[in-house]
């Protein structure tokens, strides 16, 4: 069941505006990378796109390039960090799904042996 949610300005536009500072490793016209402030691994960067799309469902068939460049984005921030062989991107798409942000990211994660199947 779809949850409501939250119209204010998510804390990642603020991180986008630059009104709270990040530890940015990437930024181009479409989207922002940095360090994700509480790292569940060595690596633990998030890829945003700059559009405040809440979720991935809520992206369109207008959003297709932007969901691309932000998997490549992914890897090349990954393979900066020197990751870029063994890194696991994830999405959490949802409250039931532990989104906590409703702006869409990509948790690029790794620098560590992942487990499988994730929680
Ligand atoms: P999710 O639970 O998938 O919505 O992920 C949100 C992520 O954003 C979590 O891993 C948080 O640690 C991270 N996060 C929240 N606030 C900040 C911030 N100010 N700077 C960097 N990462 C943040």
């Amino acid at each position: 069941m779809n949850k409501p949610l939250p119209s204010d300005p998510t804390i990642f536009s603020k991180i986008i505006d630059k009104e709270i500072p990040a530890d940015i490793v990437h930024e181009d016209d479409l989207c922002l990378a940095f360090k994700d402030i509480m790292p569940c691994a060595p690596v633990h960067l998030l890829v945003i796109p700059k559009k405040p799309i809440p979720r991935l469902c809520d992206a369109t068939e207008a959003d297709k390039a932007l969901l691309g460049h932000l998997n490549l984005v992914a890897n090349k921030v990954a393979a900066d960090a020197g990751i870029g062989e063994a890194f696991r991107l994830v999405v959490n798409n949802g409250a039931d799904a532990c989104q906590s942000v409703f702006h869409l990211h990509y948790h690029v994660i790794g620098d560590r042996q992942l487990q499988w199947p994730p929680g």
